[in-house]
């Protein structure tokens, strides 16, 4: 064996020391650093959905009965609002995608309808920002959020 060779534990050692220092930020210190990384969205729309269940008791906004899900009136590929508690309502599985003549997903039409003609005020919030475009911080959004959660705000308004 030459002398300049190294032993196999020397190479080892040698191989851990050049990782530590070469260590790359793991993939999830990445997206917790990107403040609208899908970590931050994910999180951000578990916690809405949380908040949005309890408005209204915690019932369905078309029958009362107990509701299951959370439902964005404007799409949530409108990154503005998709965090936004104006712009979602509480359903239960029936009138969010269950039946196909009035609920949200599966009858979008009579939905439409029925939110037009029973909540006219939130029918009309929907119309004036369907369309507008504005900036959206996913991490903001999960503090807001934990906040109203946590019992700091009360679930009402943006
Ligand atoms: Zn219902």
């Amino acid at each position: 064996m030459a002398l300049t060779q190294k032993t196999p534990l020397k190479r080892k050692k040698a191989l851990a020391r050049r990782k530590k220092v070469r260590r790359p930020k793991s993939a999830l210190a990445k997206r917790k650093a990107n403040k609208n990384s899908v970590y931050w969205r994910a999180k951000a729309d578990s916690l809405w959905s949380q908040v949005v269940r309890r408005k209204n008791n915690g019932r369905c906004l078309y029958c009362g009965e107990p509701a299951r899900d959370a439902h964005h009136l404007i799409s949530r590929a409108v990154k503005a609002f998709r965090h936004s508690l104006m712009n979602g309502v509480p359903l239960c599985y029936q009138h969010h995608r269950g039946n196909a003549r009035a609920s949200a997903h599966g009858g979008p039409l009579a939905f439409a309808e029925w939110l037009r003609t029973t909540l006219p005020d939130i029918w009309a919030w929907v119309q004036a920002n369907k369309h507008k475009l504005g900036q959206h911080d996913y991490q903001a959004a999960c503090e807001r959020l934990q906040g109203i959660l946590d019992g700091a705000e009360a679930p009402s308004g943006e």
